[in-house]
């Protein structure tokens, strides 16, 4: 009987592992080859769920029809229609669809720019295939494939555990059970197991918080767990942006404000018998659409993509659109130190055994040590140093492979401080592959920021025994001859001290004693100091396995051996970022697990502090929340900090108001990345479950990539300031002509159909030009900008009410002239219609920046912004002297003269604000 639900491809948990691995004729230490790949691949697909559907262009099209504005004009050309006017008709129609077609290319765009970064959010995984070890993207899995996991990897497709060492697993997107399950590689029993007890399984979705496992890959894609319930993992989420929200807000106050100004002309043109009913009703729906701002939302949806397109460029994958706009308000940015502020290219340097030191760089100096297979070994002078290169390589989960694209030289894969032990032995001619051989790993503790230590057991051979035995008598107080396994823990010094209780001093075993402990520790403190990281390894040798598999059973008892001191250098490009942010007013912070006078060196180094305060994990567990509060105000070093602590961090200091940006790599730092407001995890060493907490990802794992990132946040908000402040001008000037218009005897100087096509063409391509304007010379320059803060504050509000008052003005005052020299009223209406459209591509211009002269910027530096203008400035043409255009649009060809008169009027609102600008930069104004 088959229970419901388990056909036999999903039995997999009931089948032995070696079974399945034959079954895909696949080799554990081999992995697949490139045929059997590209067999599978066609017969299973690529690993993918069915895609989250992107909107079809139809329906992006379909809704640019639905808006009210565009409803609303619709309505107004079915009743032009019923009363005969074709005109209009044609008119309002050809509006409606041009405005749809711009509609429809913005949200386009930025729908493909999502799309695009959605892509790149996919992990990788790490697999087995021709031998090597490779990182591939997980929808290239095929069934079969040999995938590596541990702490912090999300599983790419459901696969059969081989091996599995300490390993949990958290299920709940899978199975609902928040605490994460033990896994083991034992073939199950029981025909009706349900997926939360299929503990030799590993599934798609589902992620590893503890341990680590070797997996044959048995269903891929939609024929997993996750895919037969058909959930979507959203990669990339497009909640609305407060910024989008707030336009919307700001929308739908404008309507209504419109909508009295609407009614007012609509009443002043009625008793003053201006125009017909028909074309009072029109020119009322006109000064509507005008009023609104319509493209705002979709200027901001606009300007958020492509800036995050933008920061892809530079190596920021922004995850949550939110972040974007959250970026520019940053107010301190709390990184850690190994990977983002330094290298994470780590070169032991110095080896110390009980005081005698070799100094690793005097021996080779070149940087990072180029090593290969067949190069001679180096001499040791003391066996004690063997050991301690010996337990470094055996306790470590790095490989060292070779590149046959770099002359055969080895490098290492895995994490750089394991990977520098390993160059280390090798030089000395300890190589991995033949001590894992010799001595095969038993049991093993990983490595967690908590403890900042780990450990491995070893078995070790009779032949080893012999050799060793004068010194392992000497290790083991009740030596009997046999000695069948080797513990050793590396890690911290600090924490491994107190787990030592004796010392091994070339060749003898001595109590550790306070004398003892001083000397170790001021071997530790002087090598820290230098900003060099340390690591301590201890051992013990024991004849029985003990019962369980915890770290406490091993780490107890242990003999100290001595130290390793690797460089990181400090990435060349973070201290010039680090000043950037000084200028910008964000304070940058470290935060590290590593040594409280390594994390100060390096902090020095880089300028992150110039005093001596720091805060270690220890103090910060002791400290009240006040305390956290008050001293996160001026602290900025903390070591020996576990993830715990910095979410304790993250709280006090946005209880102080800050606006946080924290980085983070390990599982654990999950909690902190969601709790602050950027959580920025690591590309490269990140875990997936840091990548799927975060709101950016730097690719690249530097921690000037988040000030770039920060850079390109303001840059958006400054141009959907300027966005706003252009549109929002300009249509202030329309409506101010139109009311004040009956005012000085001019009636309603724009037809309905002008209104409609000033509209069009100064807030469509004008307008996105403006979305894509540079950085300003001084956006690093000033404090950021609080996130409350009112969209109108620093002089938006001013400048939009006085710009909209002067290109009233300055149209009326032409069309007063025109009136006064008697011409025809369509002449001098047509003089005031190229005005205010010729005066918004001035304003369009000078508005580019908020402080710098257009002459400083350069014109050529917006080139969209400038091929907008001109080609606005061609259609007005057009609008002019196309007899046919120049029939619908109720206009007359302007004299020579004339049209210079309007080009050189429209220049004031130019001139003005270049003024303006200037008043601003020289401090008489804010802005
Ligand atoms: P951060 O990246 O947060 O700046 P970090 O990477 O230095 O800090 P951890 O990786 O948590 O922080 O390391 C903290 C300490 O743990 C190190 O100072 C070192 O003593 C020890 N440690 C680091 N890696 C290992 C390892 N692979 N095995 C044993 N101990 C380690």
């Amino acid at each position: 009987m088959t229970a419901p639900n388990s056909s036999p491809q999903t039995d997999w948990h009931l089948k032995d592992s070696q079974a399945i691995l034959s079954q895909f004729n696949v080799d554990p230490q081999q992995g697949l080859d490139t045929a059997t790949i590209e067999k599978n691949r066609a017969k299973y697909g690529p690993n993918k769920l069915d895609e989250h559907q992107l909107k079809s262009p139809w329906l992006i099209l379909w809704e640019q029809f639905t808006e009210v504005m565009v409803i609303v004009l619709i309505v107004a050309a079915l009743i032009s229609l019923a009363l005969g006017e074709y005109k209009d008709v044609i008119a309002i129609m050809t509006i409606v669809i041009l405005n749809a077609a711009l509609g429809f290319f913005q949200e386009y765009r930025a729908e493909r720019a999502m799309a695009a970064l959605q892509e790149l959010a996919n992990p990788t995984v790490r697999v087995r295939r021709k031998g090597k070890l490779m990182d591939v993207e997980s929808w290239e899995l095929v069934p079969g494939d040999i995938i590596l996991v541990e702490a912090g990897s999300k599983i790419p497709a459901d696969s059969r555990l081989v091996e599995a060492v300490n390993l949990r697993a958290q299920e709940a997107s899978l199975t609902g059970e928040s605490e994460p399950v033990n896994k083991t590689d034992d073939t199950l029993t029981g025909e009706h197991l349900p997926v939360a007890d299929r503990s030799n399984m590993i599934y798609l979705g589902t992620a590893v918080t503890y341990g680590r496992g070797t997996a044959v890959v048995v269903e891929t894609g939609m024929s997993t767990e996750l895919g037969r319930i058909a959930e979507l993992i959203q990669n990339v989420e497009t909640d609305q942006t407060p910024l989008q929200k707030r336009m919307d807000e700001l929308g739908r106050k404008l309507a209504v404000i419109a909508l009295g100004i609407v009614g007012v002309v609509f009443v002043v043109g009625f008793i003053g018998q201006e125009a017909d009913i028909q074309e009072l009703f029109l020119t009322a729906i006109a000064m509507a659409v005008a009023a609104i701002p319509e493209g705002l939302p979709a200027v901001v949806t606009i300007a958020l993509a492509l800036g995050a397109q933008r920061m892809l460029k530079r190596e920021a994958l922004v995850r949550k659109l939110p972040a974007v706009e959250t970026l520019g308000s940053v107010t301190v940015i709390c990184s850690d130190k190994t990977g983002t502020l330094t290298q994470n290219q780590m070169t032991v340097r110095m080896l110390d055994v009980v005081g005698d030191t070799i100094n690793l760089s005097q021996l080779k100096d070149d940087g990072h040590p180029a090593i290969h297979k067949g190069d001679k070994p180096l001499d040791l002078d003391k066996p004690s140093q063997a050991l301690l290169l010996v337990g470094g390589a055996l306790c470590n989960d790095a490989t060292l492979t070779d590149d046959e694209d770099s002359n055969h030289t080895l490098v290492t894969i895995g994490d750089p401080t394991e990977g520098a032990l390993l160059v280390a032995a090798a030089q000395f001619g300890y190589w991995k592959d033949d001590l894992d051989q010799q001595f095969p790993r038993v049991a093993e503790v990983p490595f967690s920021s908590e403890r900042k230590r780990m450990t491995t057991v070893h078995k070790v051979d009779q032949e080893t025994i012999a050799q060793l035995e004068p010194a392992l008598a000497s290790l083991y107080e009740g030596y009997s001859g046999q000695y069948p396994y080797a513990i050793f823990t590396k890690g911290a010094v600090d924490g491994l001290l107190d787990i030592c209780n004796r010392v091994w001093a070339d060749g003898q075993v001595e109590e550790m004693n306070a004398e003892w402990r001083q000397r170790i520790e001021e071997a530790n403190r002087k090598t820290a100091e230098q900003g060099l990281r340390v690591l301590g390894l201890a051992m013990r040798i024991t004849q029985e396995l003990p019962e369980n598999n915890n770290e406490n059973e091993f780490e107890q008892r242990l003999v100290f051996v001595g130290l390793a001191s690797m460089i990181d250098p400090p990435r060349p490009e973070v201290k010039e970022a680090v000043q950037t942010c000084r200028h910008a007013g964000i304070r940058p912070v470290m935060i590290t697990g590593d040594h409280p006078l390594t994390a100060l060196a390096i902090a020095h180094e880089l300028n992150i502090t110039d005093t001596d305060d720091i805060l270690t994990g220890r103090e910060l567990s002791q400290m009240s929340t006040q305390e956290l509060e008050d001293a996160v105000e001026t602290v900025s070093v903390y070591a020996r900090v576990s993830p715990e602590h910095k979410l304790n961090i993250v709280q006090a200091l946005q209880s102080k108001g800050h606006i946080v940006a924290m980085t983070g790599d390990g599982v654990n730092d999950a909690p902190a990345l969601r709790k602050s407001d950027i959580g920025v995890a690591m590309g490269i060493t990140g875990t997936d479950v840091s990548k799927e907490a975060a709101n950016m990802v730097i690719l690249d794992d530097n921690f000037a990539t988040i000030v770039r990132a920060v850079k390109e946040g303001r840059t958006i908000y400054d141009n959907v300031r300027k966005f706003m402040k252009y549109t929002m001008s300009s249509n202030a000037g329309e409506i101010y002509v139109m009311l004040f218009g009956p005012f000085i005897g001019l009636g309603l100087p724009l037809s309905a159909i002008q209104i409609l096509w000033i509209n069009l063409v100064t807030d469509g391509l004008p307008g996105l030009a403006l979305a894509v304007e540079p950085s300003e010379s001084n956006t690093m320059d000033r404090p950021p900008h609080p996130p409350d803060e009112s969209i109108f504050a620093r002089g938006m509000g001013r400048h939009i009410l006085w710009v909209g008052l002067l290109m009233g003005a300055v149209c009326l005052l032409i069309g007063r002239w025109g009136l006064n020299n008697n011409f025809s009223d369509e002449y001098w209406k047509t003089l005031v219609f190229t005005t205010l459209t010729l005066s918004q591509m001035g304003h369009a211009l000078a508005v580019r920046s908020g402080r710098d002269s257009l002459f400083t910027q350069g014109l050529l530096s917006n080139r969209p912004l400038l091929g907008a203008v001109a080609l606005t400035f061609i259609l007005q043409m057009g609008v002019l002297y196309v007899p046919i255009m120049a029939d619908f649009f109720d206009t007359l060809p302007l004299q020579l003269p004339h049209l210079l008169l309007c080009l050189i009027a429209s220049t004031v609102v130019f001139w003005a604000v270049e003024i303006e600008k200037w008043l601003i930069r020289n401090g008489h104004l804010n802005g």
